[in-house]
């Protein structure tokens, strides 16, 4: 299912007066869609673990103008459920809302045979790409909650609407980020003001698309800043009853 129709473009202000929280802002798609939401208006908390990257976008974002950003160093990968409980009640000092959040942060993994699979990196691409992110959804609902208007992205795959040989358990991960969307959005749907959807970005020019494809033309791909449009809408009010479905942003 496509994201934003096609000849949707957002308009300047398009994200005024809303706070979003983004995972994995460092680099590749988490890095545009944060600046591109930002320069929409949003206030961004730019969440990841290498606060350098972090502070250099922010320092980008600054620049251009946007609302002041937030900076939330952590690792997903070693956080635990008491590190998210006082996340959520640090962030809930400084704003009174979330209007959106933007799961994006993910490992790639080992590309082997599940039957070579190594299990303490399965473990951990599971606390990231899945655990974490459930931890993270569950203690920020409340300040979501506070949002007249709230949208939760869930960032998928095409190895996670379809198994395919070889991507293991990122590709496992995936599968489960699509029923934690799936769930989440149903038991939310009729209850709450935020949707919740899942997004597949598809082949996307990155450092997580060039490791998993070595051998292809990187240039074949789009930038991430020629898709964040898809991320705009999803975080905008125009995507208003958009809900429980697994999308596609090409
Ligand atoms: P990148 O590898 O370029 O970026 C991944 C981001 O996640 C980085 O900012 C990275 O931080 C962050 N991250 C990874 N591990 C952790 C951690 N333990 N704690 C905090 N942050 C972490 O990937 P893409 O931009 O390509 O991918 C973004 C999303 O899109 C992912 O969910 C991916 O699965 C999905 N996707 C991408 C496709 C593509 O073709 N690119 C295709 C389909 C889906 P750091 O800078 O520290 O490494």
């Amino acid at each position: 299912m496509p994201v934003a129709p096609d000849s949707w473009e957002p308009a300047a202000s398009e994200l005024s007066g809303k706070t979003l929280l983004i995972t994995g802002a460092s680099e590749g798609i988490g890095r545009a869609i944060s600046l591109a939401c930002a320069e929409a208006g949003a206030e961004v908390l730019l969440l990841g673990r290498n606060e350098s990257r972090l502070e250099s976008l922010y320092d980008t974002i600054m620049r251009t103008g946007a609302p002041t950003p937030g900076i939330i160093p952590i690792d997903l990968g070693s956080a635990t459920y008491d590190d998210f409980v006082n996340l959520s009640s640090t962030i809930a000092q400084s704003i009174t809302r979330l209007d959106g959040l933007v799961h994006n942060a993910s490992l790639l993994g080992d590309r082997k045979p599940i039957a070579q699979t190594n299990a303490s990196g399965w473990h951990q691409l599971m606390q990231v790409n899945v655990n974490a992110t459930f931890m993270l959804t569950q203690t920020l609902l409340p300040l979501m909650e506070l949002a007249p208007k709230a949208s939760i992205v869930f960032t998928s795959s095409g190895v996670g609407r379809r198994g395919r040989a070889y991507w293991g358990g990122y590709a496992v991960s995936k599968f489960a980020t699509e029923g934690l969307m799936e769930v989440l959005a149903d038991e939310l749907g009729a209850t709450s003001n935020i949707r919740v959807n899942s997004l597949n970005p598809g082949a996307v020019n990155t450092a997580m698309r060039r490791a998993a494809y070595p051998a292809e033309n990187p240039d074949t791909n789009p930038s991430p800043e020629a898709l964040v449009n898809h991320w705009i809408y999803l975080m905008s009010d125009a995507s208003e009853g958009v809900h429980g479905c697994a999308l596609s942003a090409q």
